[in-house]
């Protein structure tokens, strides 16, 4: 993949260009989801959760469950302004931009607690998510994020607080505040950093911020004891297979030297009007295989890659049409290998898996590696992609 910065002109305006024509074609798409959903201001759904998942994670050496909130967002601010990032569908569940109130979300959060069938005291770590970013404040306020992070605190059986935000969004007063509410309990913050790659982040997911920022925001949460958890996409749209191993590998490496507690994996997903799904439903774009799942982790291995990483399951608030699968007959097995291998980041787990598919798998990686630039490469799949949906892209 040439995926080099270039700096001439022709470069820059192609990428213009480029940001135009993605962010213009997202935006239409999250117009179409406010269409086809009605804004939901049922006050009664605004006081609960989406919904929550029990997922695992290591505290102090031990393997324990953790509940994930989903919280009933407005929707991530890009989505109104860019358009969102090109893979996620979440502002479907959301009330695409219409204002939760503090004491609602306050609700959702104290409904789960006081839920008896959960019996919320047994989970030790606590993540709370808003398909957005936690601290933003026209999604959530600070206040309310602080609030929560207090009522959690204040509950011993409560170790360690999750929350996800925008890498633009951290910042050293909002971090003090935070340390500050949650007094000595584990604090985590989940960022979509998904690739170290400019060119892949800015035109292949559609998140404009430099890796500056990253650094400095880790700088910043660790001076305050806060862990920093990078989320990196596995295959972006665009990217061929090999390409998105590649990129992933590269990103591994990027953020080896700054020793972080975890990285964790996010597999892509088809979620509806996203730009994912529009390419997936033209054939222009499948979820990754699980071989290459596989193969990211071995030469992690033989890099001498000592970060941990996490598989996170693809489950989320959004139907998925499709995930990351290899064939019917090995897929079972091979999840949950990498499921053994989240508990123990012990690469012999996949050891014994042979199927059929991974010579398939094999072949795939060998073909359709374009000898072009990885921005001509994009470009030639928008406009092959706006051709076959007859969009135009002055919309
Ligand atoms: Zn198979």
């Amino acid at each position: 993949m040439k995926n080099f910065c270039d700096t001439t002109q022709s470069r820059h305006e192609q990428r213009d260009r480029l940001r135009d024509k993605t962010r213009g074609y997202l935006k239409y798409l999250r117009d179409r989801a406010v269409k086809e959903n009605s804004r939901d201001t049922n006050m009664e759904r605004l006081q609960k959760i989406v919904f929550c998942d029990i997922r695992k994670g290591y505290l102090n050496g031990q393997y324990v469950d953790r509940i994930v909130l989903f919280l009933r967002g407005s929707g991530c601010n890009l989505a109104n302004r860019t358009g969102g990032c090109t893979f996620c569908g979440f502002w479907d569940v959301t009330t695409f931009g219409s204002k939760i109130k503090d004491e609602d979300y306050m609700l959702q959060v104290e409904n789960v607690i006081k839920d008896e069938e959960l019996n919320f005291s047994q989970y030790p770590i606590v993540c709370m998510y808003n398909d957005g970013s936690m601290l933003e404040e026209s999604e959530i306020s600070l206040n309310v994020v602080l609030g929560l992070c207090r009522k959690l605190a204040a509950r011993g059986h409560v170790k360690r607080i999750v929350i996800e935000a925008k890498v633009v969004d951290i910042n050293r007063k909002k971090v003090s505040q935070l340390r500050e509410a949650i007094g000595s309990r584990e604090f985590e913050i989940a960022v979509g950093f998904e690739s170290a790659n400019e060119l892949v982040r800015d035109h292949c997911i559609n998140k404009n911020f430099e890796r500056q920022q990253f650094e400095t925001n880790y700088h910043i949460l660790k001076e305050y004891g806060i862990t920093l958890i990078p989320l990196v996409m596995v295959k972006p749209p665009f990217l061929t297979e090999s390409q998105a191993i590649e990129d992933v590998v590269n990103t591994l490496e990027y953020l080896e030297p700054f020793n972080l507690q975890r990285i964790d994996l996010e597999l892509a997903t088809i979620e509806k009007n996203t730009l994912v799904h529009e390419l997936w439903e033209c054939g222009m774009y499948t979820t990754p295989r699980l071989w290459s799942v596989i193969e990211i982790l071995n030469r992690k291995e033989v890099l001498g890659l000592k970060t941990p990483i996490f598989l996170s399951p693809p489950n989320y608030t959004a139907t998925a049409y499709d995930y990351s699968l290899n064939c019917p007959a090995c897929s079972d097995q091979v999840i949950e290998a990498i499921k053994e291998y989240n508990r123990k980041w012990d690469n012999s787990v996949f050891d014994s898996l042979e199927c059929s598919c991974k010579q398939e798998w094999q072949k795939s990686l060998e073909i359709n590696i374009p000898n072009i630039h990885l921005l001509d490469q994009i470009e030639n799949i928008l406009e092959k992609l706006a051709h076959a949906r007859n969009f135009n892209q002055t919309v």
